[in-house]
């Protein structure tokens, strides 16, 4: 064990220039969710194991290899939640809420997964997420997916984006689909991953998401769900592709997606994007018909989607996150005026403007650091400026320096 003082691998440090990005997309989110009519709902962190591990589906790569699993000092099996989908449906069940349907909710904050870290895959990460329970319309999907794709749109990332769809048909399909996959596998056994050979056996269509190289190449030429979907099936997903061209949300029909966790059915969907590199999953959901049943609860009809805030954050353009600001310097000339420039700094910030006061180094040290803070302006104050009731504004644009009274300083117009 390492005695050094550092982070766990896989997690890091958000420092403020990251939490200005985190910010401006989880408010982005937040508002755009309250305008569909999601509310915001928080779970636990940690919630018992059976969360998780009944919901995902024991042969998932995050049950199986991916959770952080405890026993707490009171023996109870737990798990950090590796995703915001189960907890919700949790907490639905939990809370009692089926008299409320239908029901929309968002929500956002760390998920925890042990993966092999690299650039955009971390083993602590940040989704926010999007649930809504209670509609069998295929017009839920489309209005689930008109939310993901107005957030990337207010985050300024819609246009390296593209929605990748496709369906998994109902339960009657996947049955069929299910036959003809264990066909074709079980003929080329001897090329699957060891992962996949116990795939075949407990969940077949898992194969199709297998990561591994020749598994992938089995994937290429294995037979599409298409071939096996009902009529339902079929006007189903026609429906959520007229609604989606209705919107004008480009998108594009991708046969080969399959999503990881194992409660969807019908829709299936990812919004991916080429420029970052292997990480290019930003957003993916689809509908999870049978997930509350699966987990004790009445039969309930659920569609909702989760994005990578790490992953939107490293695509969203800086101006757009931060907007410029007026700063405004506080500079005390000697110790008569710094004693006054903590009062003249809580003046201008009560009006809602930024100021920070330079407290150490001599008066030209001073200037020099709010230069290079990025200050507009710098209110000069020394014992004469305090005598007189005055303060001296600099102009660090214009380069304009001129004496004001304190009181025309409560109206003075700061402007970049
Ligand atoms: P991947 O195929 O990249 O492993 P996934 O299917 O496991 O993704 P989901 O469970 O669908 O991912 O999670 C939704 C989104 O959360 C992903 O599209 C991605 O943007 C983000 N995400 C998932 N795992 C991580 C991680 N370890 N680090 C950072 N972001 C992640
Ligand atoms: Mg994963």
């Amino acid at each position: 064990m390492s005695n050094k003082i550092q982070s766990v691998r896989g997690t890091r440090d958000l420092l403020p220039e990251d939490n200005l990005l985190f910010r401006f997309v989880e408010e982005s989110a937040y508002k755009k969710a309250l305008l569909y009519g999601y509310g915001e709902i928080e779970t636990p962190i940690f919630e018992f194991s059976d969360v998780f591990h009944r919901t995902l589906g024991e042969t998932s790569d995050v049950v199986n290899k991916e959770t952080y699993d405890f026993t707490d000092r009171g023996g109870e099996k737990l798990t950090l939640r590796p995703e915001g989908t189960a907890g919700v449906a949790r907490s639905f069940i939990s809370e009692g809420m089926m008299q409320n349907l239908p029901l929309k909710f968002y929500y956002s904050g760390p998920m925890f997964r042990y993966e092999r870290p690299q650039k955009g895959r971390y083993r602590q990460f940040y989704q926010l997420g999007a649930e809504c329970l209670g509609y069998e319309s295929p017009l839920a999907d489309v209005e689930c997916i008109a939310l993901a794709w107005d957030l990337l749109k207010q985050i300024g990332i819609s246009a390296d984006c593209t929605l990748e769809i496709n369906t998994l048909g109902d339960a009657e399909s996947r049955a069929a689909y299910r036959d003809t996959l264990v066909q074709y596998f079980t003929a080329h056994k001897d090329q699957l991953s060891e992962d996949s050979k116990m795939r075949l056996e407990k969940n077949p269509l898992r194969i199709l998401d297998s990561k591994d190289e020749g598994d992938k190449k089995l994937n290429a030429n294995a037979p599409k769900l298409e071939q096996s979907l009902n009529q339902t099936s079929q006007d189903f997903f026609a429906k959520v592709l007229a609604g989606i061209e209705k919107l004008g949300i480009p998108y594009k029909v991708n046969n080969h997606l399959v999503r990881g966790l194992d409660y969807y059915c019908h829709t299936v969907f990812e919004f991916t994007t080429s420029k970052l590199g292997a990480q290019g999953t930003v957003l993916a959901g689809g509908r999870y018909d049978g997930l509350i049943e699966t987990m004790g609860g009445p039969k309930t009809p659920g569609v909702g989607w989760a994005a990578g805030i790490d992953r939107l954050a490293d695509l969203v353009p800086k101006e757009l996150a931060v907007k410029p600001e007026v700063l405004v310097a506080i500079i005390g000339a000697d110790d008569q005026g710094e004693d006054e420039s903590v009062k003249v700094a809580h003046e201008i910030r009560s009006r809602g403007l930024k100021a920070e006061n330079f407290l150490s180094g001599k008066m030209g040290k001073k200037m020099q650091k709010a230069n290079k803070a990025g200050a507009h302006y710098a209110l000069i104050l020394g014992g004469n400026e305090v005598t007189n009731k005055t303060v001296t504004v600099k102009n660090f644009t214009t380069g304009e320096q001129k004496e004001i009274s304190r009181e025309e300083l409560k109206t003075f117009s700061f402007s970049i």
